[in-house]
């Protein structure tokens, strides 16, 4: 194709880009057929990098998640966990994430470090992400809680927020849902379910069907944490089978490797 032409298609692709909510496509064949002329770099750029009105939504929400932070940082209604936090714990990853993970509270080593899941559960969250085809920066990570559940002094290792602080800390999850608007939510742990729904039950009951919250398809499966203590195949499955179905709701592409992986 002449030079001229092929900045013609360039300019179009990027009006569309900047016009819709998803990128142009290009076949790998037309791309291949592109591969040595020297604008083939610029078109890929152009149908792989995100459309512009979903860099500005993204912006937009990131904006407003910043405002939220800022409230939680100074919050106190919590007198006694403002006053044991190293720090708050806001939450972490992609804005305008598809894919949003919802955990109890932070731990030890998330009130040091001030992020979710960092500890050793998060780090098999981030291994089961990966498996997904997911980067911890695709999606989105928060807790019911922002503060560290406080231990009696002396004590040991984290103990599970209560009723009433999760009511207390709800409404800034639920800020932070509404802004962020995935497209899927899991909820880990039976904690998690009970400060989201209000809903106390088992997790055998619970996990491996869909539920929803405010219109949101919702998957719960078992805390990383309990997959740590429970090193069963049986339950890793479990897990990984809760994964499987929320890839096919968000319409992800399964590979048969992963269809047969086991956590
Ligand atoms: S747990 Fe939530 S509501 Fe309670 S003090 Fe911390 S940020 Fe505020």
């Amino acid at each position: 194709m002449p030079q001229p032409a092929l900045d013609l298609v360039i300019a179009a692709l990027e009006k569309i880009r900047e016009e819709n909510d998803r990128a142009p496509r290009a076949s790998r064949t037309a791309l291949a057929r592109l591969q040595d002329t020297p604008v083939a770099a610029s078109l890929r750029e152009v149908c792989t990098s995100p459309p512009g009105r979903q860099l500005q939504a993204a912006r937009d929400k990131a904006d407003l998640l910043a405002a939220v932070r800022e409230r939680v940082g100074a919050c106190t209604k919590c007198a006694h966990l403002a006053c044991s936090r190293t720090q708050t714990v806001f939450g972490v990853g992609n804005p305008d994430a598809d894919l949003m993970f919802i955990g109890e509270a932070p731990g030890a080593d998330e009130d040091q470090q001030g992020e979710p899941f960092v500890g050793r559960a998060g780090q098999l969250l981030t291994r089961i992400l990966k498996a997904m085809n997911f980067a911890r920066e695709d999606v989105y990570i928060a807790n019911i809680l922002k503060c560290r559940p406080d231990m009696p002094a002396g004590g040991f290792g984290n103990r599970p927020p209560t009723p009433t602080e999760m009511q207390t800390c709800r409404p800034y999850l639920v800020e932070q849902i509404d802004i962020i608007q995935p497209r899927v939510l899991v909820a880990l742990g039976a904690v998690a379910v009970e400060g989201l729904l209000g809903t106390r039950a088992a997790m055998r009951e619970l996990r491996g069907r869909w539920h929803t919250y405010n219109s949101i398809p919702l998957m719960i499966t078992y805390h990383p944490a309990y997959l740590l203590r429970n090193q069963a195949p049986s339950e890793k499955r479990k897990v990984w089978e809760d994964m499987l179905q929320v890839l096919e709701r968000l319409e992800r592409p399964i590979s048969e490797r992963q269809r047969n992986y086991f956590l």
